[in-house]
Parts: structure tokens; C-alpha cells; sequence
């Protein structure tokens, strides 16, 4: 078994609910288990500024799949849940994205772990930092990468809005 962290985004109908069917999408699939989800988070869209604001969070669990394995289920989960690539960094029902696989490092044409932009994002290591605060990767502790971010338009959604959306 691996340890997992995984990013998930939406931007389009009702994203809370978006991210609460990914979240079960993985469970239910039967190779990823022991999962924590973050808080979700109200973001600014980021790359393609012009698009309506997301909802992120995170999830840390573990594997038995390989990264690769990995990689294909949650695209089979995107498709599943109606993703279509419009525009690059442009709105999306759901992205899913492996931000670690245990210390592992990947670097194929279609994969790159830890995700190449994790620490450069504060909507990722926001909620990513709140289920694993002394998280290190290749030796470093994430929370110093977070302190150079601006962090300010990463706010949390008060569980009784999630509660409404599910
Ligand atoms: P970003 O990667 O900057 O967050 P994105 O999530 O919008 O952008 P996508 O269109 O969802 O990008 O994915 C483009 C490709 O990225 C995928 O087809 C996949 O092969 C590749 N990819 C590389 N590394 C990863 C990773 N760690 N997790 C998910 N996809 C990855
Ligand atoms: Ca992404
Ligand atoms: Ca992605």
C-alpha cells in the first residue's frame, strides 16, 4: 500500500457536490481505502483567469494501484463524471489530480509526481496542509512552500452550505 495525496477542483454546476461524488467514485472503485478529505474551499479561478470561481480540495489515503493505475482511474472517474477538455486550465466539472505518491517520483509524458505545480499553489497546499501538516516531500517539509504563497483567497465553506449541497 502507497500513501496518496489527491487534488480535486470544480468550476461548474454544483461543485461542492462535484467534489463529494469524485471523493465516493474513489472509494466505491475499490483500490483506494483509509481516505481523509479536506474542508472545501472556496478559490479564484487560476491560469485562465476569465472563468467562475472553484471549489477545491484535497484527499490523503492509500493505494494499492500503481502510479500509473492510479493516474488512469481518476481519468476514468473525470470522464465518468462528464469532463470534457475545453480549454486548458479553463472550467471543468471535476479535475482530479495526484499530487503525491508516497516519495515516489514520476516522470513520464503523461504523468509527473509530485504534481509539478503543488507547491507553487496555495488551493492545493491549503487544504493538503490541514490533513497533513508535517507532510515532507524529497526530504522537505511542504508548509515552507505555502509560506511564500498568497494565500488570502482560499476560503474555507461553512459545513452547513456543504451540508445543503449534498
Ligand atoms: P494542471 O496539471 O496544471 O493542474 P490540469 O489539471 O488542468 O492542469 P489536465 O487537462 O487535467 O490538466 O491534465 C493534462 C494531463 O496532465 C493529463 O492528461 C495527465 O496525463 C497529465 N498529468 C501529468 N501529471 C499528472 C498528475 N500528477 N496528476 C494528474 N494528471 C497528470
Ligand atoms: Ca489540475
Ligand atoms: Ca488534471
Amino acid at each position: 500500500m502507497t500513501e496518496i495525496g489527491i487534488g480535486l477542483g470544480s468550476n461548474m454546476g454544483d461543485k461542492a457536490q462535484q467534489i463529494l461524488t469524485a471523493v465516493h467514485e474513489l472509494k466505491i472503485a475499490g483500490h483506494v481505502f483509509d481516505l481523509s478529505l479536506s474542508s472545501l474551499y472556496r478559490t479564484a479561478p487560476w491560469g485562465n483567469l476569465d472563468q467562475d470561481w472553484f471549489v477545491n480540495a484535497c484527499a490523503v489515503a492509500k493505494t494499492d494501484l500503481s502510479a500509473e493505475a492510479l493516474l488512469a482511474e481518476v481519468q476514468r472517474i473525470e470522464i465518468k463524471m462528464g469532463r470534457t477538455r475545453v480549454v486548458h486550465w479553463g472550467p471543468r466539472s471535476i479535475d482530479i489530480d495526484i499530487l503525491f505518491y508516497g516519495d515516489t517520483r514520476v516522470e513520464t509524458p503523461n504523468l509527473t509526481v509530485p504534481h509539478a505545480e503543488l507547491l507553487n499553489r496555495a488551493f492545493v497546499l491549503v487544504p493538503l496542509l490541514e490533513l497533513k501538516p508535517d507532510l515532507k516531500l524529497g526530504g522537505r517539509p511542504v508548509r515552507e512552500a505555502l509560506a511564500r504563497l498568497d494565500a488570502t483567497d482560499i476560503l474555507p465553506i461553512a459545513h452547513s452550505a456543504v451540508a445543503k449541497a449534498i
